[in-house]
């Protein structure tokens, strides 16, 4: 499988590679399947971090196709982690659905990072979709684990399959979560966080915007913190998850 100029790139930024073996997969709702893997070495030498992701290369039709997803419950010491696939028409989902036990898939690491912010934020602002759930919580579990107590968050998280909001989002007593359906083809949920989202609302100095939806919508909503209320672009995290 050819990996074209995209994987050229990438293996001159110091990407490394690896290949992964299915352990299994199980249903977390019709729409949203995990799949179990062995790391064949990645999380030994390329550590891990809060809401790390690794680039997959999918085969369709002789040709490489890579996309990001992220890792779920990684155990360094077994040499395991899961990754989480929201359903729709595309050539990973259709892995993910089809996929068996001792299937292998080549990954490739590089490109991601994430600290978490310190001082800790007064409060983080999250939008998300089943796409960027697994991001969600590993961020999540890492404000728990970085400041006692935890910083508080306020999340919208958009949703397309009726099953969506009941995916696991773990959340303490302090953090606010709205679910949203996908409307108007995302235009109803950046309108709802950024009427949200305002100079009475927010602290600039001291709050953290992590974003990551649809790549449109990404852009739309950190346009409005950076031109609209001023946020620092050292203050907020966004990634465009998919697009249309
Ligand atoms: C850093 C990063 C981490 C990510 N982690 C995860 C993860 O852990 N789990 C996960 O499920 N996704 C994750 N994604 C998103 C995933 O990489 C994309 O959804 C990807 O496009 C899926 O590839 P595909 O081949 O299935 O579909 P594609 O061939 O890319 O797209 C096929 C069709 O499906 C639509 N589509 C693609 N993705 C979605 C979606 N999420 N929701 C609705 N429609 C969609 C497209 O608009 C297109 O019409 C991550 C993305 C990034 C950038």
């Amino acid at each position: 499988m050819k990996r074209n100029w995209e994987g050229v790139v990438l293996k001159v930024m110091g990407a490394k590679d690896f290949t992964l073996e299915v352990t299994g997969s199980e249903e977390i709702t019709p729409d949203f399947l995990r799949v179990h893997v062995r790391d064949g070495g990645l999380l030994g030498r390329s550590g891990l971090h809060p809401t790390m992701w690794i680039r997959l290369w999918f085969n369709d039709s002789g040709k490489a196709h890579q996309r990001a997803y992220t890792l779920v419950n990684a155990s360094p010491a077994d040499g395991t982690f899961s990754m989480d696939f929201a359903m729709h028409n595309g050539v990973a989902a259709d892995w993910a659905r089809s996929v068996q036990p001792g299937d292998t898939i080549d990954a490739t690491v590089q490109g991601s990072s994430f600290t978490f912010p310190q001082p800790a934020p007064r409060r983080i602002w999250v939008v998300g979709d089943p796409a960027s759930i697994p991001a969600v919580n590993s961020l999540l579990d890492e404000r728990c684990r970085v400041a006692a107590g935890g910083t508080p968050v306020t999340a919208w998280l958009e949703y397309q399959h009726d099953a969506d909001s009941s995916l696991e989002v773990r959340t303490s007593d302090s953090d606010v979560v709205t679910w949203l359906p996908r409307k108007r083809d995302g235009a109803a949920l950046v309108e709802e966080v950024c009427a949200a989202l305002t100079a009475d609302t927010v602290s600039v100095s001291d709050d953290f915007f992590w974003i990551a939806c649809e790549a449109s919508s990404t852009r739309a909503i950190v346009k409005h913190l950076r031109k609209e209320i001023g946020v620092d672009k050292h203050r907020i995290d966004a990634l465009g998850y998919w697009r249309v």
